[in-house]
């Protein structure tokens, strides 16, 4: 049985103080969840305070990116080092708009993911399509090559995936239950590939226009075991009905 993971990715969004405005807010409203792991992942400039609410409650902290060297002559980068010194637990790598604007490739990627684990950070490895590569029939073949390039010499320990079809982040246009399940379920043929039975404990996150209105025929698929959410984790009512979908 795979315990679920809602992780909340808030992207360039939220100052100090509305961070702390939405921690005021959240934390109480999912105290009493006992059967899922909350995430949410701020900009870096509000994780010391972030970290600071969240001791002692069942909400975890994460990066959104970090850099693969632990430091040095890396000018504006944050090590895995840094990041577990912070208090977060969970960092997200390769997210579809790092591989976008950045130029994220998927060795650099899998440098990172390798970083995050050598300090223990359990990972949140983004992956998906563009339309076009969906459109063109590619899917499947993204797919497998971003998990076998992403976790090349990465054991099976503290990584979730996150599958998150390009053309649903931030469109409205979420994947339907039958598209994410058929994805899911394909990601897993791949993870067994690399990891055996051991990929049966990997949960694979879907992303890609969560609201609390689809949650729940999301979180009914086999093979969806939480979600990464964006637009939708920003205000604390909506990612606490995110995180309250219904068991
Ligand atoms: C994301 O950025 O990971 C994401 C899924 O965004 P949204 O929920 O806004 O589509």
């Amino acid at each position: 049985m795979r315990r679920p993971l809602i992780a909340a990715n808030w992207k360039m969004n939220k100052t100090i103080g509305e961070t702390e405005t939405f921690l005021f807010e959240f934390i109480p409203m999912v105290r009493d969840v006992k059967d899922a792991d909350i995430v949410v992942a701020p900009p870096f400039t509000s994780l010391h305070s972030a970290s600071l609410l969240l001791k002692n409650t069942n909400v975890a902290l994460s990066s959104q990116d970090l850099f693969f060297e632990d430091k040095g002559a890396f000018t504006g980068e944050v090590s895995s080092v840094m990041l577990t010194d912070v208090g977060c637990s969970y960092a997200i790598v390769g997210h579809s708009e790092r591989r976008q604007y950045f130029k994220e490739s998927n060795e650099i990627i899998n440098r990172k993911v390798v970083a995050s684990r050598k300090h223990s950070l359990n990972v949140i490895f983004c992956i998906g399509e563009t339309l076009q590569e969906r459109e063109a029939g590619k899917t499947f073949e993204i797919l497998a090559q971003e998990v076998a390039a992403g976790l090349r010499d990465v054991p099976s320990e503290g990584i979730s995936v996150a599958y998150e079809p390009i053309w649903a982040i931030g469109t409205g246009k979420t994947a339907t239950p039958e598209q994410a399940q058929e994805a899911h379920h394909y990601i897993r043929e791949r993870l067994s590939l690399c990891y055996g039975n051991a990929a049966q404990g990997i949960r694979i996150l879907y992303g890609g226009s969560v609201t609390p209105e689809n949650i729940d025929v999301l979180m009914a698929c086999e093979d969806v075991d939480g979600a990464l959410v964006g637009g939708a984790s920003l205000k604390a009512d909506s990612f606490a009905k995110i995180v309250n979908y219904k068991r």
